[in-house]
């Protein structure tokens, strides 16, 4: 029997939230503040591989104080939405990239890879139990983040020997709740996110620790996200805390982004959008941007728009970029039309009303 055909057991919550608890939740979900009824967990160890897989009643996890993920940081994590249709229907976006992108991050975490079919068959093990958490609002949906953890009581400096995934969901609202409206982002020169070498391109728990202090600079300085410079010559864009960077070039209808690095976290989200604007025939740059680039060429008025994109925030318009004794941008302009037509193509695809013509969605209830 192959892993991936492992079945699950179902143990249903006793005592669920009630469809009028749940209702009041979903009026104003937030973002990651309420959780569904249930979650998954699947287990690993070295000598049996994947196992015991399980769907449960959402709660805390008991782990040992010793276990691995408390002491090293041994954490990896995903970030996937699910989107109700019209029809009632529930649709992912390419759960197969991020199923991957897991195992990409696993390998570098030395952490066990979970295969892909199982990735996907975990969030349509949670679907079955708990569709109801998925709202049918504008912009709304259902965040999993599925993550893994090793957990082996042991002190010792390697990988562990036992290992578990778990997929929780929590209900999101719109991201912008009066609206898509442009941010402020600041420029950190003290910092960076990732180093050469690092583990920048995995999804980690680890690189978000890191950028904390820096985005609370930031948000000292009225800014809402940080971006990150190259950690070698500190010249280069990389990527915001937790999304990836666009400049659009609207006179040579170009589109850039910064190749990826080897310190840049590789979005779905990044890649769907290059998609689509080589679909339209934009021309589309993956290369090294410099800040002084960004600088100049908004000064200039080559630049017209500035966007970052994630799954959380789908694409959000950056208005202006601050610095240590220099800021650039508008943050009262309005957000520019082609940041705007990108992000409703893709949230056009996402909820179904456009065709799905890349064969990007997937069912799950
Ligand atoms: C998850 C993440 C992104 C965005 O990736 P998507 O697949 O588009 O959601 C960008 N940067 C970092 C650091 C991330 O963790």
């Amino acid at each position: 029997m192959s892993e991936s055909s492992l079945s699950f057991a179902v143990t249903v919550n006793p005592s669920p939230r009630t469809a009028q608890q749940r209702a009041a939740i979903l009026e104003k979900p937030g973002f990651g503040v309420h959780f569904t009824d249930h979650m998954v967990a699947i287990r690993w160890d070295k000598d049996t591989g994947w196992h015991d897989a399980q769907v449960m009643p959402y709660g805390p996890i008991s782990l040992d104080p010793a276990a691995a993920v408390l002491h090293y940081g041994q954490e990896i994590f995903e970030g996937i939405k699910a989107y109700r249709h019209a029809d009632g229907s529930v649709w992912t976006f390419r759960p197969e990239a991020n199923g991957a992108r897991l195992q990409r991050s696993a390998a570098r975490l030395v952490l066990p890879q979970l295969p892909v079919d199982l990735f996907v068959e975990s969030l349509r093990q949670m679907i079955a139990v708990d569709a109801a958490w998925v709202p049918d609002q504008d912009e709304a949906s259902l965040y999993f983040r599925p993550f893994m953890i090793g957990d082996e009581p042991f002190l010792g400096v390697r990988g562990a020997q036992k290992a578990s995934y778990y997929v929780i969901a929590s209900p999101a609202g719109p991201y912008f709740a009066k609206g898509v409206a442009p941010v402020a982002i600041w420029l950190s020169t003290d910092y960076a996110r990732a180093a050469k070498g690092g583990t920048g391109a995995a999804k980690c728990g680890g690189n978000y620790a890191a950028s904390l202090l820096p985005q609370q600079k930031a948000q000292e300085q009225g800014c809402s996200q940080v971006l990150f410079l190259d950690p070698v010559e500190g010249r280069y864009l990389e990527e915001l805390g937790g999304m990836n960077v666009f400049l659009v070039y609207g006179k040579t209808n170009t589109l850039v982004t910064p190749a990826l690095s080897g310190s840049i976290l590789e979005g779905i989200t990044r890649e769907s959008i290059l998609q689509l604007a080589r679909d339209r025939g934009m021309n589309v740059e993956e290369r090294q941007v410099s800040i002084d680039e960004w600088k100049d060429g908004v000064s200039s008025g080559q630049i017209t728009e500035v966007f970052a994109c994630g799954t959380a925030a789908v694409v959000t318009p950056i208005g202006q970029l601050k610095g240590e004794g220099f800021s650039v941008g508008d943050i009262n302009a309005p957000a520019g039309e082609v940041t705007m037509s990108l992000r409703k193509e893709l949230t056009d695809i996402q909820y179904g009303r456009l065709p799905d013509r890349h064969g990007w969605l997937v069912r799950l209830g």
